[in-house]
């Protein structure tokens, strides 16, 4: 456990890739603020009106070969109504729940100026 994170940042500590900035900060904290700011995109998702959506890749057929993945699926972002999804990445392979948080929060995070954030995101649900 890393003092000072939420539960929710903790969580993208343990379980997201991360990068950081030699020279300008350490490993250890580009890896905190990695957690923190996929913590805040999830929020931010959480708070606007998004929904995911995980369906099989149909471009996956590494997924059939014997020595491929189990699972390669595709997941889609989308904002309020709208049909067309606002972010996409494909070939999610074998992913477990907390690869599809991951997966989740970094589709939010990378279309984060497209999602409205609400006045009171800091007391929304971690
Ligand atoms: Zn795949």
């Amino acid at each position: 456990m890393t003092s000072d994170l939420s539960p929710a940042e903790q969580f993208f500590f343990d379980n997201a890739e991360y990068s950081w900035r030699p020279g300008k900060e350490t490993e250890d904290a580009g890896r905190m603020r990695s957690g923190i700011m996929l913590a805040f995109a999830e929020t931010v998702a959480k708070a606007a009106d998004t929904r995911f959506m995980w369906v099989p890749d149909r471009n996956g057929e590494h997924a059939k070969d014997p020595d491929g993945p189990k699972t390669c699926e595709l997941c889609c972002l989308y904002l309020g109504d709208d049909p067309i999804p606002i972010a996409s990445i494909g070939c999610v392979d074998d992913a477990t729940p907390e690869y599809k948080r991951v997966i989740e929060a970094e589709l939010a995070l990378a279309v984060i100026d497209k999602l409205p954030v609400p006045f009171n995101v800091v007391e929304a649900e971690p």
